[in-house]
């Protein structure tokens, strides 16, 4: 067990929290503090989705949290794309959703009870501020911990070309769905599946010369959301957007060479980004999280212990990274796709990652299968 005493925490989203949870369980010696810029109840985004295996990963070692979060998540088995002129069934792909607030707060609670401190509303603004034996850069896309060392963590990052906004839909949807249109100025698409049994995720996604032509960068929330709604009103039925500081982005592929340095280690979104098309992000920061709490409740030295996490988990979440920007440039060309026939379109969709062969989608999707390969695919 790593001799240190006090752990500072920067960010409480899904990676700091669970690590401050897993510390407090594995070494409840440390103290341990977490910052967190956000007041609470406040966050970023609507729900975010897991892949059919949900928090599985959860339940052999912690299956306190794995409970507390289960009841709070949506599920369902099938997955829908709906294509001018056709809509598809794709069967046996599976996904779990829960609010991204939802989960924090529940993780927020669980390590304020195992004795974590928790500082809302307080942005650190320089490392000096920081006074402790390990610091976990747990803060995100814009991490401070890894801007402020970045001779050391070796970033590299990235930015795909499709420009996407995240909204929330006051209705909920059946299944996981990708809804692709074609309009005057371009094709668009959303992703859209309930986290809540009121509320889903709606997040727009466009190529640049679309969203040239929308015009969508001189927008404000409140017009960017009238056009989305115009847009999608058939799958919408009359719902509304809600915006969440909805700014239009491109999603940046962000990885480090380097996770830890001196008393600093990085994860989640500060170290490694997972394209929102496979849903990881958040189970690759709480992994990340496991995975430094056990390398530091094995090693005597931090060193020892900052090696071993690196070790461990950096080419597990490169995988994964790699899998997801594979799916993220299939969406950077689903306009031309979508000159294919449906059944086609569809069959492009589900190998996009390129993780799946004929034999396991027969397995996983036979009635999809069944119609695909019935119509000559
Ligand atoms: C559009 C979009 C859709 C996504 N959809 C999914 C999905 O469906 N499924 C999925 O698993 N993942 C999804 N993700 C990814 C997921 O949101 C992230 O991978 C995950 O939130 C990473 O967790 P984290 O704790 O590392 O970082 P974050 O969740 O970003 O948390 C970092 C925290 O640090 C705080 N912070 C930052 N700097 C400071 C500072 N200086 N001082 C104090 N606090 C600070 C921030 O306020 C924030 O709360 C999506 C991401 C995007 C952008």
């Amino acid at each position: 067990m790593t001799r240190i005493s006090r752990v500072e925490i920067i960010g409480g989203g899904p990676a700091g929290l669970y690590t401050a949870i897993l510390l407090r369980r594995l070494l409840p010696s440390i103290e341990v503090r977490v910052t967190e810029q956000n007041p609470q109840g406040a966050t970023f985004g609507f729900g975010v989705v897991f892949s059919d295996q949900a928090l599985e990963f959860l339940k052999k070692d912690d299956p306190e949290t794995h409970a507390l979060v289960t009841p709070q998540m949506e599920r369902w088995t099938n997955m829908t794309l709906n294509l001018p002129g056709d809509r598809i069934v794709i069967d046996g792909v599976g996904f779990t959703s829960i609010g991204r607030l939802a989960l924090i707060e529940i993780l927020r609670e669980r390590a304020e009870s195992l004795g974590a401190s928790i500082e809302m509303e307080r942005r650190v603004e320089s490392l000096d501020e920081v006074d402790a034996d390990l610091v976990v850069g747990a803060d995100g896309l814009n991490s401070l911990v890894r801007q402020s060392l970045e001779s050391e963590f070796c970033p590299s990052i990235e930015y795909l070309n499709n420009h996407f906004a995240w909204f929330g839909a006051d209705r909920p949807f059946d299944t996981l769905t990708q809804t692709f249109v074609r309009t005057d100025k371009g094709a668009l698409n959303a992703h859209h599946y309930r986290y809540n049994p009121g509320m889903s995720t709606f997040l727009v996604e466009c190529d640049d010369a679309t969203f040239q032509r929308y015009g969508f960068a001189s927008m404000d929330e409140r017009e960017s959301v009238a056009v989305s709604q115009e847009v999608f009103a058939d799958v919408l039925e009359g719902a509304s957007l809600i915006t969440n500081r909805s700014n239009w982005r491109q999603f940046p592929k962000l990885w480090c060479e380097k996770w830890t340095s001196g008393r600093y280690a990085l994860m989640g979104d500060a170290v490694h980004t997972a394209h929102y098309s496979i849903g990881s992000g958040t189970r690759l920061a709480m992994e990340d999280a496991i995975a430094l709490s056990r390398a530091l409740a094995a090693h005597d030295d931090l060193e020892a212990a900052f090696a071993a996490y690196q070790s461990e988990r950096a080419p597990i979440a490169r995988k994964i990274f790699n899998a997801a920007n594979t799916s993220a440039h299939w969406y950077e060309n689903y306009a031309e796709r979508m000159s294919l026939p449906p059944l086609e379109f569809a069959y492009e969709y589900i190998n996009r990652s390129g993780r799946m062969d004929l034999e396991r989608l027969r397995r996983t999707a036979p009635n999809f299968m069944k119609r695909y390969e019935s119509q000559g695919g």
